[in-house]
This record gives C-alpha cells, structure tokens and sequence, in this order.
C-alpha cells in the first residue's frame, strides 16, 4: 500500500495526543512508513530523569523493529504548528536502517520532504 506524505503527515499529527510531555509541553507525533507498506506511529515520552526522554522518531522505530520490519521508506514528523525537525540521535538511528528514508516535516503551512542524507551527510557506520 502506498500512502501520500499528506496522509502519512495526518497521521503523525494525530498521534500527537499520545504523546507525554510533562516537562516541556512540546508534544510530537511521528508516522512510520515501511518498505511493506505498513505505518508506525511514535510519540514522544518524556521521564523525571531527562535522560530516559525517547523522542517520537526512534518510538515509531522501536515499534517496528521490534515487530520485524527493517526497511523504511517514509516518516513524517509533526509538532503542531512548528517545524520538527529529527534531532541528531534520531537521524544516525534511522540512518541504521534506513539511509534513503525520506523525512517530512512541515513549515508554514507547507510540506518538506527531505532525504535523510541531506540531515545526516555523513553518519557514523560500523562494518556489518
Ligand atoms: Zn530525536
């Protein structure tokens, strides 16, 4: 099944309302697209301890790993009216799986479809 970026983008802003973030306020919602045409969603979850915070990106990652999958074609990330873009941490963890996958976000009003290696131009890699 194939999926636009505009539905895949719905879906990460709707699944904003799970997200928990007591400390920040800033909810995030990801959607997941993978090769076999399934879809993940992520929230980010915040923790008392600020180091145990997992962002939206590498729950919906986590999510599908776990289940099996390993090819990634999309992910759209929503913050609600800000931009969202994927932080450091997420990008070489997506990297892992996925160097091509393509990351939507949105900017006034607008999508933004990027490559993750136009974020993430030289990941660190380690011979398989
Ligand atoms: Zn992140």
């Amino acid at each position: 099944m194939d999926i636009s970026n505009e539905k895949l983008y719905e879906i990460a802003e709707g699944a904003r309302a799970n997200a928990y973030a007591p400390f920040s306020g800033f909810c995030v919602g990801a959607a997941l697209l993978t090769d076999d045409g399934e879809v993940y969603t992520g929230v980010n979850i915040e923790n008392s301890s600020y180091g145990a915070t997992i962002c939206a990106e590498r729950v919906a990652f986590v999510k599908a790993i776990s289940e099996g999958k390993r090819g990634f074609r999309k992910i759209a990330v929503s913050a609600g009216a800000e931009e969202s873009i994927p932080c450091g941490i997420c990008r070489q963890f997506m990297y892992e799986f996925s160097p091509e996958i393509e990351v939507i976000t949105k900017a006034a009003g607008e999508l933004k479809v990027r490559p993750l290696t136009e974020l993430l131009p030289e990941a660190f890699v380690l011979d398989k």
